[in-house]
């Protein structure tokens, strides 16, 4: 075991997003900073892979990362980080509902035509309902099911949003909290998306046409991060994980780090944190008091499993993504990387990464890669989009913490938790699964830019958890005008 590293200046334990703009930060400030990152790369949830195969390099994504805020601090961020690289992509996104295809953002004429005139009858009629209903007898709005049926009116709530839930959460609807509702659709209605249809204007802005990307995946960003970090004199320690977080007084005294090197100590000036808050808060030394423990370890996440073809085909699709609501198909979105960029993929190659939701542990999780293959092709071949003989590899891969589960009762565990850490001055639980909160991209980062400010002021002069609390459509942002 070494002996402390002193001079070891502040900590931040993850590599993701939220990790990366902290460490970014802080070392544009001077300051000495060390990630600690148990993966190979950095850039967590937001990574891009790498696969090379004899044909050439793919680069996917963990499922597309489309940037948007409404910050414009990150675009200057991001653009002095990308520069050219960081390309315009137009958006074409549909999903596949009862064996047809919808645009998304939805247009008129497709909606119609596919829904048929007794569908779009029932749309209307049960949006009508609800509206006249929340003057008279409002619905008691409990869960993600009341707050759907309520604001769009029963057959449009169950034609993809109730299902498409249901499948990411593993959960009923009437067992999800509303609180993933007014992150994820609030200030979206079928009035914002029917003036955007006949306007082609307006509406929320997660009917954008085109949105920014960088030409090697949304990787890059966190990439181009590092190097910063470690031109300024940082470190960036990967396959490393914290083993302990000794505190006396409430101040982090001395961290405990193992790779495969051994075990290095360090005495932080600061921690700051975007590992999973039910793990990280295992390891406090002193251990947490046993109400925090109980409330962290009923806290669960859902977890991803992924598939990734490559296939010897100019193009499946056009689109960027397609979501797939019905239960019966085993995946819930298909991303082709080459509409995001070209670069993504080798000359006159294709790929398709496939994302299907699960619990670590459950059967999708377990398939094998040959199973979950077998599974999936049959789907893509009913679909017309490619054929067996046409796949020239597939690769299999795993997430355990992908979404930090809403349910009914998960808002005052994770105050419990949460509470308790940030009343220690010099640790800062930060980004999705540090703070246990749905975030995107933009949140994670804007997190980290905010912990690392407290940092510098010694005081936390920013609520790192006020950080995306409005209620409002989660994909609404600011567009820069080059997009
Ligand atoms: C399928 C999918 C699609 C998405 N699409 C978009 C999109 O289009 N746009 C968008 O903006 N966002 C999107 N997101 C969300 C985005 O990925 C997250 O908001 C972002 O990655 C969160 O960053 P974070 O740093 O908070 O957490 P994470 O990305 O989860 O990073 C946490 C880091 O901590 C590391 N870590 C965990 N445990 C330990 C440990 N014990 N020791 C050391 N390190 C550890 C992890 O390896 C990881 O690198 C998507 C996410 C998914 C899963």
């Amino acid at each position: 075991m070494s002996s402390p590293d002193s001079s070891s200046g502040i900590l931040v334990l993850g590599g993701g997003p939220a990790g990366m703009a902290a460490a970014f930060e802080l070392s544009r400030a001077g300051k000495r900073v060390t990630v600690v990152e148990r993966e190979e790369s950095v850039g967590g949830l937001a990574k891009t892979l790498v696969i090379h195969c004899p044909e050439g390099t793919y680069r996917t994504d963990i499922g597309p990362h489309r940037f948007f805020s409404k910050n414009r601090y990150l675009y200057e961020m991001i653009e002095d980080l990308l520069g050219e690289r960081w390309i315009a992509v137009p958006r074409h996104t549909r999903f596949y509902v009862n064996e047809k295809f919808y645009f998304y953002p939805v247009r008129l004429r497709n909606v119609i035509g596919q829904l048929g005139f007794i569908q779009s009858f029932r749309v209307v009629r049960d949006f009508l309902y609800e509206k006249v209903r929340s003057v008279l007898k409002p619905r008691k709005v409990a869960s993600f099911g009341d707050y759907a049926i309520s604001n769009f009116g029963r057959t449009l709530a169950e034609f993809n949003m109730i299902n498409y839930t249901e499948k990411i959460w593993g959960l009923p609807v009437d067992q999800i909290s509303v609180d993933w509702a007014s992150q994820r659709i609030a200030g979206l209605s079928p009035w914002a998306t029917l003036k955007k249809m006949i306007w082609k204007q307006g509406g929320p802005k997660t009917l954008v046409d085109s949105f920014h990307y960088p030409d090697h995946g949304s990787g890059l960003i966190y990439e181009r991060m590092r190097e910063r970090v470690e031109s300024a004199g940082g470190i960036v320690l990967t396959r490393t994980e914290p083993t302990a977080l000794e505190w006396k007084d409430r101040r982090i005294t001395r961290v405990f780090l193992k790779n495969e090197e051994g075990v290095k100590i360090f005495e932080p000036e600061a921690v700051v944190s975007s590992i999973p808050m039910t793990h990280a808060v295992t390891l406090f030394a002193p251990q947490a008091p046993a109400h925090v423990m109980e409330a962290a370890n009923s806290l669960k996440f859902r977890a991803q499993v992924y598939l990734f073809l490559t296939a010897d085909r100019d193009h499946v699709t056009h689109d960027n993504w397609i979501y797939f609501p019905n239960k019966e198909i085993p995946f819930g979105r298909i991303a082709e990387m080459k509409n995001f960029s070209n670069r993504m993929v080798p000359d006159g190659k294709t790929s398709l990464f496939i994302e299907f939701f699960c619990f670590e542990g459950d059967d999708i999780w377990r398939k094998s890669a040959d199973d979950l293959f077998r599974l999936t092709i049959q789907w893509l071949e009913k679909l017309k989009f490619l054929k067996r003989e046409e796949v020239l590899s597939f690769h299999h891969f795993r997430q355990p913490h992908v979404y930090p589960l809403y349910d009914l009762t998960y808002s005052d565990r994770v105050s419990e938790v949460i509470t308790w850490m940030d009343a220690f001055e010099n640790f800062h639980a930060i980004g999705r699964p540090g703070r246990f909160r749905y975030t995107n991209q933009d949140h994670s980062l804007e997190m980290g830019i905010l912990a690392a400010k407290n940092v510098l002021a010694g005081r936390r002069i920013h609520d790192i958890g006020a950080v995306g609390s409005g209620s409002e459509y989660f994909e609404k942002g600011y567009i820069p005008s080059r997009a």
